[in-house]
């Protein structure tokens, strides 16, 4: 499958690589959250968590740690969100896996408090049983 990150991946479009192993690549984002905001890329194409191989998702954590603190290191951040959108509904518009790690500041601002939501009366135990269910 031909995109963006594959072109990235095949030297045909630029990028600020900053880690490169033989299963994934990292690179500086070009709309960055933060300055020093990357993403981890596997070089082997998947859409994102739900289809994702378990070692290939192992390797981009393990990726991502090096990255992490190579970007706490250089940006003196005080924080690092690792963050995956996994389909449109979620936010993910390049349908290549890709895991951004993303330097924070206290009193950034960069992501508004989340929604929050509760469970009625039972809920939150019928739901836990069919996720567990589902997952077998
Ligand atoms: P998503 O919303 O799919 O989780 O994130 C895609 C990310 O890829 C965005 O943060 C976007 O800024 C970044 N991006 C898109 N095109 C390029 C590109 O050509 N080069 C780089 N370095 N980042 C890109």
């Amino acid at each position: 499958m031909n995109d963006i990150f594959e072109k990235i991946i095949a030297r045909e479009i630029p990028a600020e690589i900053v880690y490169e192993d033989d299963d994934v690549i990292a690179f500086l984002d070009i709309k960055p959250v933060n300055k020093g905001h990357a993403l981890v890329v596997p070089k082997r194409h998947f859409r994102n968590l739900l289809d994702g191989e378990e070692a290939l998702l192992g390797r981009m954590i393990a990726a991502a740690k090096l990255v992490a603190n190579g970007i706490k290191d250089a940006t003196g951040a005080d924080g690092i969100n690792l963050v995956m959108n996994n389909e449109e509904a979620a936010g993910q518009e390049i349908f290549h896996a890709h895991l951004h790690v993303i330097p924070r500041m206290y009193d950034d601002n960069a992501f508004p408090a989340h929604r929050h939501t509760s469970y009625a009366d039972g809920e939150i135990n019928e739901l836990g049983t069919k996720i567990k269910n589902a997952i077998g």
